[in-house]
């Protein structure tokens, strides 16, 4: 079971080849007996989750079960879930169980997906290893000495180790392409605005965007089909029709016109990561794809100016832990000052308050124009630049991360090294786009991602050459040893 695709899935639930009680025990177990090794799934919905499962196989049983119906899928824990422990990460919120479902989490649930539980991940999403979390690190499934990547690590390592068939992840500045791609999976970033931000914790509002994390393109296709939606109650929502995410997988790519920016293959990458890229570049080339070289010469600019902007962001989104609404509270406090003061410096952990810090000090008066606004204009000349490179070329490739998963503890006294993990994939959020990352290769023994960016709602070009290649190639199929 662990194996099979989300429409192979949905084939056997619906053919009786097994119920979804049956699936959904099946992968609590696999929980159970190898999540001690990862610490990937901080809650698990046991009795919840083969209620629901029970359901979905009376619903499947009339045959009038939508699609995906009785198939079990895990939640990054910042996404809130109704009645459950919703804490992204933190302590400050280790406590909250939340009146309300995400806008994501209903979707899924209104087509009948089980929910099997919940993510560990950086906390508040900060971070590109999955070191942050209040509730202890993640391990790679390929390596348990290395990261999972981050923020959304908890999703990436539990689908590389077949803990679920899908997860739900989110992406600020990277953190569902970075982890895909460092525990081998598949997961794609829509545009800004496809998936609904409802329910699913602030961190930069302006970047925040929801996706899947699932073993191919075709299962992340069929998920994000069932996952965006136009919402009425998240403002930045597109209120155009989602673009047909699945139809156009099976169609050949001959003739695509593919742009490589100069500035991704150039120094700071792993040369084995950059081999394994190469590789696959050659692939689609064999598939017909025409392959061009292009610039992004803002490139550069990009983390310096997301490191103003999600952390000013930050600071206004973080204000709201206050200790006095909800989540976690200092004990006896003195007076309202000690009470924000010592809740805040309690309950959130060094990286937050860092960000808190930069954020603030980027916002105050007299520095607003030497950082926020100049981040701004930075921000401009990024859009620009794939604006023009869109001009020649359908979709823009190149790596995901610059190198391999590397080892615990290596860049987590260093802020700076390990912000530079995202220096291929926050472009893409800055200027909205959709960005994916595929399985391309194994450098030692560990995973290694292509990144494919398409420009805005080309979502179904960029899955297509995603699948193309998938249907080629086995690197996606490839599964960590103990599990
Ligand atoms: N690694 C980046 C950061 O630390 C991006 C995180 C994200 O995409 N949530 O902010």
């Amino acid at each position: 079971m662990k194996e099979l695709s989300i429409s192979a899935l949905n084939q056997s639930l619906k053919n009786k080849d097994f119920t979804s009680v049956e699936l959904t025990e099946y992968f609590l177990k696999r929980i159970k007996k190898y999540n001690k090794d990862l610490n990937a799934v901080i809650t698990s919905f046991d009795e919840k989750a083969l209620n629901s499962a029970k359901l979905a196989d009376e619903k499947i049983a009339t045959g009038a079960a939508p699609d995906l119906c009785g198939i079990p899928i895990l939640h990054k824990d910042i996404f809130c879930t109704k009645g459950e422990l919703t804490t992204c990460g933190s302590k400050m919120l280790a406590n909250f169980v939340s009146p309300y479902n995400a806008t994501v989490v209903e979707n899924f649930e209104k087509s009948g997906l089980i929910s099997l539980g919940k993510t560990n991940m950086d906390e508040f999403a900060m971070g590109s290893s999955n070191e942050t979390s209040y509730f202890g690190v993640v391990k790679n499934p390929w390596a348990l000495d290395c990261v999972p990547g981050g923020s959304s690590g908890g999703s990436a390592a539990a689908i590389a180790a077949r803990l679920a068939p899908a997860a739900t992840a989110t992406d600020t500045g990277g953190s569902i392409r970075q982890p895909a791609a460092l525990c081998g999976v598949t997961g794609i970033k829509p545009t800004y605005g496809s998936v609904s931000r409802w329910g699913m914790i602030a961190f930069a509002s302006s970047l925040d965007q929801g996706g899947p994390i699932a073993k191919t393109s075709e299962d992340c296709a069929m998920l994000l089909k069932c996952m965006a939606s136009f919402d009425h109650k998240d403002s930045t929502s597109i209120e155009n029709k989602r673009p047909d995410y699945v139809s156009k997988l099976y169609q050949p790519i001959d003739g695509l016109k593919i742009g490589l920016p100069k500035e991704y293959f150039s120094e700071g990458l792993h040369p084995g990561t950059q081999e394994a890229v190469e590789n696959a570049i050659e692939v689609l080339k064999g598939l017909g794809a025409k392959i061009t070289e292009v610039s992004l010469p803002n490139s550069k600019l990009s983390v310096p100016a997301y490191y103003v902007i999600a952390p000013a962001e930050a600071s206004a989104n973080l204000s709201r832990y206050d200790g006095v609404k909800y989540g976690y509270r200092c004990k006896n406090p003195v007076d309202l000052e000690d009470l924000y003061v010592r809740t805040r410096s309690e309950g959130f952990g060094e990286e937050v308050q860092r960000r808190i810090m930069i954020g603030t000090y980027c916002l105050s008066s007299g520095y607003y124009d030497a950082y926020y606004k100049k981040a701004q204009l930075a921000k401009e000349l990024i859009i620009q630049d794939f604006q023009t490179a869109f001009s020649d070329v359908d979709l823009i490739i190149g790596p995901t991360c610059p190198s391999p998963a590397f080892q615990h503890g290596t860049k987590s006294d260093n802020p700076v090294e390990m912000y530079l993990e995202d220096v291929y994939t926050i472009a893409v959020n800055l200027a909205g786009l959709p960005g994916m990352s595929i399985p391309c290769g194994l450098v030692s023994k560990k995973p290694v991602g292509m990144q494919i960016i398409g420009n805005y709602l080309e979502e179904p070009a960029m899955l297509q050459v995603a699948h193309q290649f998938q249907n080629v190639t086995d690197w996606h199929k490839a599964v960590p040893g103990n599990f």
